[in-house]
């Protein structure tokens, strides 16, 4: 019996909570999909589609998935104890080609924080993310407060993607 979950099965799942679909998508990675028909490649952001809900069709199984390599990154979450899923999580990525901020935990997908992803200075960022995110409530958290974290997980990933190498 395997005790180990895939980095494939977890994409192909797509909880909302997971942190690798947050991760694909802030990275811009490409999924690649195999069915009899042949081969297909589905970037992140086209992926994931709904609650448990992906691009996969019948019949295709997912057999790659392609991670551009990033300048620096880092994935930061807030969790009630060790080892439980996040309230909210956040896979950052900076480099050349400009910053990237896609959460978990806040939607019914990943979501790419398109306008604080786009913002010059922290302050900017945090006010665009008031636009980027509509958290849902879960069981636990309301909406604002989800909200609330968010912002402290972007003001933690900003200010240490900012830290010099
Ligand atoms: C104790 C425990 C702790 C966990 N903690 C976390 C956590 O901290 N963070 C987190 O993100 N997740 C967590 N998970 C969830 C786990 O990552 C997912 O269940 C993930 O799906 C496991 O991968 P798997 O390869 O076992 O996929 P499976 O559970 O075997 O498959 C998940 C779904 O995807 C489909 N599938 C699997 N592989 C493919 C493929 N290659 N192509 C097409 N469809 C496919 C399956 O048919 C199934 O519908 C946890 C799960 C458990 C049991």
């Amino acid at each position: 019996m395997s005790r180990r979950g895939t980095l494939g099965g977890s994409l192909a799942l797509s909880d909302p909570a997971a942190e690798y679909p947050a991760c694909a998508l802030a990275l811009e990675a490409t999924i690649v999909l195999a069915g009899r028909g042949g081969e297909r490649r589905v970037a992140a952001r086209d992926f994931f589609r709904g609650l448990f809900e992906t691009d996969i069709r019948a019949g295709e199984l997912l057999v790659a998935a392609e991670f551009p390599r990033a300048e620096r990154s880092l994935f930061v979450e807030l969790a009630r104890r060790q080892g439980d899923y996040a309230i909210v999580g956040l896979a950052a990525v900076a480099g050349a080609s400009g910053r990237r901020f896609a959460f978990c935990g806040v939607a019914s997908t990943p979501v790419l924080a398109a306008g604080a992803s786009r913002a010059a200075t922290l302050d900017a960022a945090l006010q665009a993310l008031r636009q980027d995110l509509n958290p849902s409530a879960d069981l636990y958290h309301c909406a604002a407060t989800k909200l609330h974290l968010a912002g402290v997980l972007l003001s933690r990933a900003w200010n240490t993607l900012a830290k010099p190498h």
